[in-house]
């Protein structure tokens, strides 16, 4: 695998044998992530999936998408700035977020995004929408100890939600 990605020209390797992307290693990366975001923005905004559904999905779509799908999905929607986890977009800088687990009790904050690797986690996203989580919601923090249940009010309600939401979810204040 190193060996064939090095002959596409996508990495090299340093003196000390570490791998390293090239800059046309980057630019494909970037356009891989691009393609996956944008996969998944098309399936919430086209084909009415749910929010915390699409991830999967998009890593199959991502590796059949042509450069000129790619191109044409970003502009029927509107060229969007990031995935519906709030996930910027290659080449865009996000807004300064930070996680839950860093807002003080008694202040309100906006999720902001899920980082990438959390899409990943099975049942995560779903559980986050189960409890009215999803970005752009504002929350208020009422209580937060370290690797404790969080409690917070959304929409009125309060309620209690699992200590791991303190790393996963970022927000900005
Ligand atoms: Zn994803
Ligand atoms: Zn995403």
């Amino acid at each position: 695998m190193v060996h064939r990605l090095e002959r596409e020209g996508l990495i090299a390797l340093d003196e000390r044998k570490e791998v390293h992307l090239t800059k046309t290693g980057k630019r494909h990366a970037d356009s891989i992530v691009r393609r996956h975001r944008l996969a998944e923005r098309f399936l919430v905004e086209v084909l009415g999936f749910e929010w915390w559904k699409t991830h999967e999905e998009a890593e199959r779509l991502e590796h059949a998408m042509s450069a000129e799908m790619e191109q044409r999905i970003q502009n029927v929607l509107g060229d969007p700035q990031t995935c519906p986890h709030g996930n910027p977009m290659p080449g865009v800088t996000g807004r300064p977020t930070k996680p839950l687990e860093r807002v003080l009790p008694g202040a309100t904050a906006t999720i902001e995004r899920i980082p990438d690797q959390f899409e990943h986690e099975p049942g995560f996203l779903e559980y986050l929408d189960s409890q009215g989580l999803r970005p752009g919601v504002e929350l208020a923090v009422v209580d937060l100890r370290h690797g404790e249940p969080i409690r917070v009010r959304v929409d009125g309600a309060e309620r209690t939600i699992r200590a791991d939401c303190g790393q996963k979810v970022w927000v900005r204040a």
